[in-house]
């Protein structure tokens, strides 16, 4: 049996705020139903910019006016970060 030394280590999941972190992406999913209750969920591509899925909610719902709901969605990176000993 070899002897085996273990140091614990405190982790700490924190926003990833690195310049090589993943970029913050913006989307937004058409939640109308149609007659069966099922959702559209056409949704935008993954957008730098609020504004751009806003713009293709807004582009999405003039090609469908009966399509007027959405749910939008941020996703940031987060990372876990070894914060000293535990
Ligand atoms: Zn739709």
């Amino acid at each position: 049996m070899t002897g085996r030394r273990f140091r614990f280590v405190k982790w700490t999941l924190r926003p990833d705020t690195e310049a090589d972190a993943p970029r913050t992406v913006h989307r937004f999913r058409c939640v109308a139903l149609d007659d069966h209750d099922d959702e559209c969920g056409a949704c935008s591509a993954a957008c730098a910019e609020p504004g751009e899925a806003q713009g293709w909610a807004s582009g999405h719902w003039r090609a469908n006016p009966d399509h007027a709901s959405f749910a939008g969605t941020v996703e940031r990176p987060w990372v876990l970060w070894m914060d000293g000993p535990a």
